[in-house]
């Protein structure tokens, strides 16, 4: 597995957390299983983070591995260059999506290197059924709508179980959860990520 290639201009404060134990990686926009269906990184899989949130992340995962040794995470996708974030975006302006999305002109937390997207596979590497994949842009996706979705049977108490695994151990860390994405979290709260942080195009 090669490494991502450093941006140009990246501060030294970026970890690459490629081969980190406790980690498993599916980089999705490194590969065509992304909604854009195309690859985005250049076929270069690694993960990438600033040092705080790296520092998070591997405490997250020492915590599941505390609670529930049978399992791991599963990134998704850690720091993401605004220049991907504009092929994301462009791929859903103007639909109904679009909120899922940050706007580049904006930055998405992940174009600092402080957000990360995951979710969690068995001892087999088998995914945890979270009701949505990664990306599903519906409703069904949001956290914040958990209790209405369970009461109208979208969503199965398993899958909101699955769900409670993986904020325990993000929010045990440290991280923020999303109200719309129940596998993204950030590092920091957004406001202070862009008072203090650059972001990397
Ligand atoms: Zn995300």
């Amino acid at each position: 597995m090669s490494g991502p290639a450093f941006p140009a201009g990246c501060p030294p404060s970026f970890v690459d957390l490629t081969g980190a134990a406790n980690l498993a990686l599916d980089i999705r926009y490194a590969s065509t299983a992304n909604f854009t269906g195309r690859d985005l990184y250049g076929g270069t899989r690694g993960l990438l983070l600033h040092a705080i949130a790296a520092e998070k992340l591997l405490d997250a995962a020492a915590r599941l591995a505390e609670a529930r040794p049978d399992l791991r995470l599963l990134v998704f996708d850690g720091f993401r260059p605004n220049r991907v974030q504009r092929v994301l975006w462009a791929t859903v302006e103007g639909t109904p999506q679009q909120r899922f999305v940050a706007d580049p002109a904006i930055g998405s937390i992940h174009s600092y290197g402080l957000a990360v997207d995951l979710s969690l596979v068995d001892a087999h590497g088998r995914e945890l059924d979270m009701g949505t994949t990664f990306d599903d842009f519906t409703p069904r996706s949001e956290p914040c709508r958990e209790a209405d979705m369970l009461a109208r049977g979208l969503l199965n108490p398993g899958q909101i179980a699955n769900r409670r695994v993986l904020r325990d151990a993000m929010e045990g860390a440290g991280f923020l959860p999303l109200p719309t994405e129940w596998w993204h979290f950030d590092a920091l709260p957004a406001w202070q990520v862009r008072a203090r942080f650059a972001l990397i195009e």
